[in-house]
């Protein structure tokens, strides 16, 4: 039988390369925008799969792959996909939400302690000798007292609902629609600042939540309070935190994402009210791995091959329809 080809337009592990090249034909899509242009004008007829991370894909990426059958995107954002030109075309879509959901609400709640508990300038005090010299160190904040408003209740944002039930926060959310859930709507995300001592941002990146977070929600979640963003950097209007914190506004901020990453502004590095991570939401070994290997594991079942997890791939299928 011959194998379907797939454009590899993802930057994966050696290993999951190799795993692709087991099973499919695979065309490494050029870096370089003239020559990936020229490579996708020439091949582009023939590929079936994409195995995706960042590339954007938009209508006259698609115009150029008649043959597309699925995209399988190692991340859980699909703000690169154009999904409206994918939808129409009938191409299918599969991504990692439910493979990194753990690590990523994990990742949060941890950022949000770090925050409220104030644990990297905590930790600097001890490492600079401080603590002998100046004693108890300044109070922080309890997360179990706070308000918490989630911004899109997906499945990132229901996994940190989970946990923060545990720590007792009251937790409210954002979103489109309301989910069949005992955490209450609200429709408006300002209100939902208003009565919010922290926001949890973990919606996606759209046209609708482009700066969603800006001078008037920060304004609404007032001085005292504390912004998680493990969403996209663009859902917060940056320029609108920074003169938030320079006029303190705002309590404090654990950002995960930036809106030009990985530069991030001076205001932001030197502000010891945040807590800053170069977007490792995901970055455990565990899920890096597992997320890469179901780039693969997607796409081998849609052409109904055996990928090299073989029955797991098929075990986990059944649960899911199951
Ligand atoms: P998901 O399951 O699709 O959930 C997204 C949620 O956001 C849904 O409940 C959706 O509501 C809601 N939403 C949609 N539009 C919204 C809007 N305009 N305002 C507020 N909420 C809105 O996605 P997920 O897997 O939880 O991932 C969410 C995002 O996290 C991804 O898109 C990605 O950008 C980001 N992420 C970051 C990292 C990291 O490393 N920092 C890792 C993974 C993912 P409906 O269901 O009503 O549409």
């Amino acid at each position: 039988m011959t194998k379907p080809i797939i454009l590899n337009a993802a930057e994966l592990p050696e290993w999951t390369h190799a795993e692709l090249g087991a099973l499919f034909t695979v065309l490494d899509l050029p870096k370089e925008p003239a020559a990936a242009r020229a490579f996708l004008s020439e091949h582009g007829g023939k590929i079936r799969g994409i195995a995706l991370r960042k590339t954007k894909i938009d209508a006259a990426f698609l115009d150029a792959l008649p043959a597309l059958e699925i995209i399988s995107s190692y991340s859980a954002g699909l703000d690169n996909v154009d999904m409206q030109a994918t939808r129409s075309r009938g191409i299918r879509i599969e991504n990692t939400s439910h493979i990194l959901a753990e690590d990523v609400a994990n990742a949060a709640v941890g950022l949000a302690l770090a925050l409220t508990r104030d644990f990297v300038n905590a930790d600097a005090y001890v490492r600079s000798g401080q603590w002998p010299v100046q004693g108890h160190y300044r109070l922080g904040r309890s997360i179990s007292h706070m308000r918490v408003g989630i911004v899109g209740l997906g499945t990132i944002g229901s996994a940190i609902a989970h946990r923060l039930r545990a720590f007792g926060s009251k937790l409210a959310y954002f979103g489109p629609s309301r989910k069949p859930v005992d955490i209450p709507y609200y429709d408006d995300i300002a209100r939902l600042a208003r009565d919010s001592d922290m926001l949890i941002l973990t919606c996606p990146l759209s046209a609708a939540t482009h700066h969603l977070i800006d001078a008037a929600v920060i304004g609404a979640l007032g001085p005292d309070g504390f912004i998680v963003n493990i969403a996209r950097g663009p859902v917060v209007d940056e320029r609108a935190l920074i003169a938030a914190l320079a006029a303190d506004k705002i309590a404090g901020a654990a950002l995960d994402v930036f809106e030009h990453e990985p530069s991030v502004p001076e205001a932001l590095m030197r502000d010891r009210r945040l807590v800053l991570t170069p977007h490792i939401g995901s970055g455990t070994e565990e899920t890096r791995r597992a997320m890469a290997e179901n780039v693969v594991d997607a796409l081998a079942r849609h052409f109904g091959i055996e990928s090299p997890r073989g029955r797991a791939v098929v075990e986990a299928e059944l649960e899911s329809a199951g």
